[in-house]
């Protein structure tokens, strides 16, 4: 045992997984479908619900073999739109949590939260965290695997399913691992499988038991030291940032019904705007349409957007255009109620792009978000936030005290 690993640990991935995604939305978005089996996508099985695949029914099945399976599953047209935005939604989530994300699916990402203990705690409570924002904010089921290399995260989150957290304990890999049948692990198919039960290996330990040179004998060179190494787990793939997205980000959910007043609603919109453009700056963009995103008591949704005259990446103008933007709709939300609150910035550039043509005057503001970053580069996101240099007052624009430093270096 390294003594240094007590401060530095292994390695959290986590790999979050949506629970038969678009069949999950269908049932979120009609009542009538819960708790029954659906099918989505009247030819072939797009996506089935789990009460569905308990009869059997799989995904990219043919749809008459589906129903000859399940007679009684309801069939619904895919709505790709609606199941894209949830996408973006969840994505948002994950994002708003470590700036590490690769996405691999519209339902699925690697999440590296391992920089992330000291400050906001622990992998498998980040994870319960994502769990609970997913149903909160989103309203669909999330399941989530944690471990220490990629490909572990990904069978745990198999193990989880539905609706689950698997935590494989640092440590503890390979007993976890090596109980499971070949078949679990990644790119063993029934024909490898059929070949390695042939030679009696029917479990992960199994293969991790004979060397990579007799394995190739009989699996072919590259495949055998492909499932020696993950029978091992070894996996030293990085979470890699997948190509850059088209807007960030975030929202949060209001939960009760009772009425949402303007000064809670104006402090929700402070704090999503200090989010989402603590992101874009730290992964130096600047963008220049802002929307706000609302839903109402009724599950209904709207949307407001206004783009700015020129892309930007501080707080300032943002949080102006969205206060704007809720003024517009503010009626509605009175009439209406208001269960969740969100805010994104699209039409997104790089700020080197643009940094030359920004006017002088916009620096001023600038350099307060350059101190605020940097501050919290230092002691962590909470050590500073526009919403506590408010204090209570709250509606007015956050403005900075004149001892904070500017920029560290
Ligand atoms: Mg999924």
């Amino acid at each position: 045992m390294n003594v240094d690993s007590v401060d530095r640990p292994a390695k959290a991935i986590l790999h979050a997984d949506l629970d038969a995604f678009y069949a999950s939305v269908e049932q979120r978005d009609n009542p009538a479908l819960r708790g029954k089996p659906v099918i989505v996508g009247g030819g072939v099985v797009l996506a089935s619900s789990y009460e569905a695949r308990q009869k059997g029914v799989k995904t990219a099945m043919g749809g008459s073999e589906a129903r000859r399976l399940c007679p009684e599953a309801i069939v619904v047209e895919p709505r790709m739109s609606v199941y894209s935005q949830a996408s973006k939604e969840v994505f948002a989530i994950f994002e708003d949590v470590s700036p590490l994300v690769e996405g691999i699916s519209i339902d699925e990402a690697f999440i590296d939260v391992t920089g992330l203990w000291r400050l906001v705690g622990p992998a498998p409570a980040i994870a319960q965290s994502i769990r609970r924002k997913v149903r909160e904010e989103v309203g669909l089921p999330i399941s989530i695997g944690v471990a220490t290399t990629k490909f572990l995260a990904k069978v745990a989150s198999v193990s989880a399913k539905p609706d689950g957290l698997w935590v494989v304990p640092e440590g503890g890999e390979l007993d976890y691992l090596h109980p499971l049948p070949v078949r679990r692990l990644w790119g063993v198919g029934a024909i490898t499988e059929e070949k390695l039960a042939s030679r009696g290996l029917m479990t992960v330990g199994d293969i991790a038991g004979v060397s990579p040179e007799q394995l190739s004998g009989w699996v072919g060179k590259a495949s055998a030291h492909h499932l020696s190494a993950l029978a091992h787990n070894r996996d030293p793939r990085r979470v890699v940032v997948g190509k850059r997205r088209s807007s960030v980000g975030a929202q949060r959910s209001l939960g009760t019904r009772r009425p949402i007043g303007r000064l809670e609603a104006d402090n929700v919109v402070l704090e999503l705007v200090d989010r989402v453009t603590d992101r874009l700056r730290k992964g130096e963009r600047v963008g220049r349409t802002v929307t706000i995103r609302l839903r109402f008591n009724d599950f209904s949704r709207a949307t407001r957007s206004r783009t700015l005259p020129q892309a930007t990446g501080a707080t300032e103008p943002v949080l102006r255009t969205c206060r704007d933007l809720l003024e517009e709709v503010w009626p509605e939300v009175k009439e209406r109620g208001l269960t969740l609150l969100g805010m994104s910035i699209s039409n997104l550039d790089d700020a080197h792009a643009v940094q030359l043509s920004l006017p002088f005057a916009r620096r001023s503001r600038d350099d307060a978000d350059t101190a605020i970053d940097s501050i919290r580069e230092k002691f962590g996101r909470d050590a500073i936030s526009p919403v506590t240099l408010l204090g209570k007052r709250g509606i007015e624009m956050p403005m900075l005290p004149d001892d904070i430093p500017a920029r560290s270096g």
